[in-house]
């Protein structure tokens, strides 16, 4: 009971909507969407979040500035390097080509919608990374970092989920106080890649006539997925990936850990 009392009507984001189409946890989302409690991010997340700060100076969900592991022997990895030049790249010359402009970093989006069926409220929630102008239109400009472009699906357009622009774009054209001409706003990825080649990509994902009825769908499905799994009492189903980085990773009793490699002499 406790569970579904305190999850009865939870916010939905892109990101728990990708959650819970990647089937995981339900357990760690009770965690992380429910109570709150931060996650362990991975390699890569790492390097992404730390792109983020050095690009925009935003510490993000956490509100502390990333901390950037070194090597062993006290040296910085290469990927950390290549992302602080990139940063500069990206705010010194690629933004003002692009005629990007920030006009605030992680910003919190609140609207919802009625449930189709039911009428009841669906609250939706999103963290912008930036809200800006590009060639001086509204626009939320989402950052990104890989280990490589020429690998990663970010040039391949079907490839590319369009659940976050569209959760963003309705969230701030809904938004009186942040965008009070209620125009639809524009929607870009700026992608740096931490390869040798150094490489990046400017991508527009356009809004069309059925994207709203996509939001609604993902959000309503979500919604009704949350109620379910709040009426179970959020079960776990562990997984080695999922387990990592968990904040019950200490204590939950069904957790799956990787064994500590065993040195032999
Ligand atoms: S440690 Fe694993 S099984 Fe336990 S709640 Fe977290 S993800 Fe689920």
């Amino acid at each position: 009971m406790l569970y579904e009392n305190l999850l009865r009507k939870p916010n939905i984001s892109q990101s728990l909507v990708k959650e819970l189409r990647h089937e995981v946890c339900p357990r760690r989302i009770y965690g992380v969407y429910g109570l709150g409690l931060p996650t362990t991010p991975n390699d890569s997340q790492l390097r992404g979040i730390y792109f983020e700060y050095k690009l925009t100076g935003s510490c993000g969900k956490s509100g502390e500035p990333p901390q950037e592991p070194l090597q062993k022997n006290g040296k910085r990895y290469v990927d950390f390097e290549r992302l602080d030049q990139q940063a500069v790249f990206f705010r010194d010359e690629l933004f003002p080509h692009y005629g990007i402009e920030i006009l605030g970093t992680d910003v919190v989006v609140s609207t919802g919608f009625n449930h189709p069926d039911t009428g009841e409220n669906i609250a939706v929630k999103c963290r912008l990374d930036v809200l800006g102008r590009v060639n001086g239109r509204l626009a939320v400009i989402d950052i990104k970092a890989t280990a490589d472009l020429a690998n990663g699906g970010w040039r391949n357009p079907l490839g590319l989920d369009h659940t976050q622009a569209y959760f963003y774009m309705w969230a701030l054209y809904q938004s009186e106080s942040l965008n009070p001409e209620g125009i639809m706003p524009d929607f870009y990825y700026v992608v740096a890649d931490w390869s040798p080649r150094m490489d990046y990509e400017v991508i527009k994902v356009e809004w069309n006539n059925g994207s709203f009825w996509d939001v609604r769908q993902a959000a309503t499905e979500a919604h009704e997925r949350m109620k379910q799994m709040a009426a179970e009492e959020y079960p776990t189903r562990p997984s080695y990936q999922q387990c990592q980085g968990c904040p019950f990773a200490d204590t939950c009793p069904d957790r799956r850990q990787f064994k500590e490699v065993r040195v032999v002499w």
